[in-house]
Formats: structure tokens, sequence, C-alpha cells
């Protein structure tokens, strides 16, 4: 796909890069370890595939808790918004992504929305699929058709490193198995999980994905619809209430647009009716959103007015 470089972006990309340096670079997950805090990248996929970018954009990035979004639409086509939510609320928590402290506190015990990490892991357990393995073509599948990228996979490395050391993950799992949330052998769903995390692209597709969701789950440029309306609905509205962490709130009051971002750096936006963002930039604040990537965002909104409030 074709991505023009935009002079006017990467006045606003500048402005924004300063603050990588503030940022630190998640390495709880040994392999993330290895990313350039300074990089910073964004691209807008429009209605009528055009594209619009600035920074470093070839360089590819996993998208950690910004797959959330994607198994959480597998899991509503799969299985319909009843039973999906019998499993997971639908509550912002207010404590940070990785946290079991509301797991053990809520009644039922049920993690409390499908953004956090043990309501995504909850959301993996469901997809469909006899083994891991299929779960994660149909995830990669579904993948495939947002971005109209046959090409993209998961990093094994990051995957397995990913693995190798997430013990609380783990632990939100036994936890919520022992509850009955959960069914199945712990270290499949695990396995599939760091590797639905470990899925990587560039910010042009992220900027695609993104574009599908404003156009209410149809691909803007094929017309096809990828995503139920309903379900897209749902997706945008977990990206408002919960897609920034612990920082949702502020985003929605400096920002205001639906947004999901991961450990990685990447930030996955929305705006309505207009177009997609993609953004990376792997310096992250204090709850973990890319510190550069939300200044970015804040700059571009506050010039194009893109706040929905
Ligand atoms: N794979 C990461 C984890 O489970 C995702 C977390 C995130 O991006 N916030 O810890």
């Amino acid at each position: 796909m074709a991505c023009k470089s935009s002079g006017e972006l990467n006045e606003l990309l500048q402005s924004a890069r300063r603050y990588t340096e503030k940022g630190k670079v998640a390495d709880y997950i040994p392999a993330l370890g290895k990313a350039n805090r300074n990089e910073l990248s964004i691209a807008i996929h429009y209605q009528n595939e055009e594209c619009v970018s600035a920074g470093d954009i070839e360089t590819k990035f996993t998208l950690q808790s910004v797959s959330k979004i994607i198994s959480l639409a597998v899991a509503l086509l799969d299985h319909g918004e009843e039973y999906v939510f019998s499993k997971v609320g639908m509550e912002p928590t207010g404590d940070p992504f990785n946290s079991i402290a509301k797991l053990e506190s809520s009644v039922p015990s049920k993690p409390l929305n499908p953004m956090i990490n043990a309501g995504a892991l909850a959301v993996t357990n469901m997809i469909k699929g006899s083994h891991q393995s299929d779960k994660l073509v149909r995830l990669l599948q579904f993948v495939h058709d947002l971005t109209s990228n046959p090409y993209i996979t998961y990093s094994v490395e990051v995957a397995e490193s990913e693995f190798q050391t997430s013990n609380l993950n783990r632990s939100l799992c036994y936890f919520m198995k022992q509850h009955g949330i959960i069914s199945g052998d712990v270290e499949e769903l695990m396995q599939v999980y760091t590797k639905q995390c470990a899925i990587e692209m560039n910010c042009l597709d992220l900027a695609r994905i993104g574009a599908v969701f404003a156009f209410n789950g149809m691909d803007p440029a094929s017309k096809r619809q990828i995503i139920p309306p309903h379900i897209a609905r749902i997706c945008k509205t977990f990206m408002v209430t919960c897609g920034m962490y612990n920082a949702s709130g502020e985003f929605a009051i400096k920002i205001g647009i639906p947004a999901k971002s991961g450990v990685s750096g990447a930030i996955l936006c929305t705006v309505p009716g207009k177009y997609g963002i993609g953004i990376y930039g792997p310096a992250l604040d204090s709850k973990g959103n890319s510190i550069a990537g939300i200044k970015l965002l804040e700059l571009l909104s506050k010039r194009y007015n893109l706040s929905m409030f």
C-alpha cells in the first residue's frame, strides 16, 4: 500500500518526539527491551484508501494489548454477546493492566473487562478451535482480513520471550480456572495468548485496522463488511472506557477518540466516520502507554478537533 509522507504530520511528530526521552521501553518481556526508545511513527488511513505517514514507518512491532480488541471481536463473532459477557465484565478497573486484585474482590469472580490481561486471557480461551494452533490461525486470518495484508504473522522471538516469563499471567489463568471462567490447559492458552500478543505489523497496517473500525466494521477500500456493526460498536466502546488502561479517563478528556494501546508502544486509534490512525513509539509512560504517541495524538486532536465529545 502506498503511503505519502506528510510535512504537516512530520512537524507534529517532531514536536512529540522529544517526549521519548522521558519514557522507558518495556523490558518485563525481555525481547521488547531491544526496541529503540527514540523511534516514533504514525500513519493515517482514509476512506478512499489514501494514506499519509511520518516517522520510522518501516519498523515492525508486536501488537501486545492492541490484540485484545481483535480477539474480542473474534470471540463475539464465535459466541455472541450473552456468552462472552457471562465470563467477562464491561466495567473499567482503574487498576494496572496485569493486576490480580479485582479478580479476588469481584462477585461473581470474573475479570472486569476484556482489555485487562485477565479479561483478555478469558476471551482468548473462548475462541473456537479444538487445538491452540486452530485458534491462532483464526486470529491471523482475521488480521489478514482487517489489514488486507496476508503476510502478517507473529514474532517467534517475542512470543517465546513472553511465554518463558509470564508467570503473572499464568497466575491469573489458574485463578480463573478455579472459578470456572476458563477451561482447558493453561499452558496451551498461554501459547495462543503469547503468539496473539506477538502478532507483528507496521503502523500502516495498524492504521488500516483503525479505518475498518472507523467505518463500523466495513473495509473502506473493498466495502466488505469484515466485522458486524454491533460488534465494531462494542469494541470501540471498550476502547473509550478501558483502551488506555488506567489512563483511559485522562485520554478521553485530552484526546477523545477510541484507542487501544500495547506495551510494545503501539496505539490503534479510530476516528469514527473519518479515518484510522496507527502509532508506534516504544518509550512508555508509567501506565504502559507510548509517551510520545499520546503526546502526538494530543497535538493531532487539538489541531484537527478530533474529540468526539
Ligand atoms: N503481552 C502483554 C502481557 O500480557 C500485553 C500487555 C500490554 O500490552 N499491556 O503482559
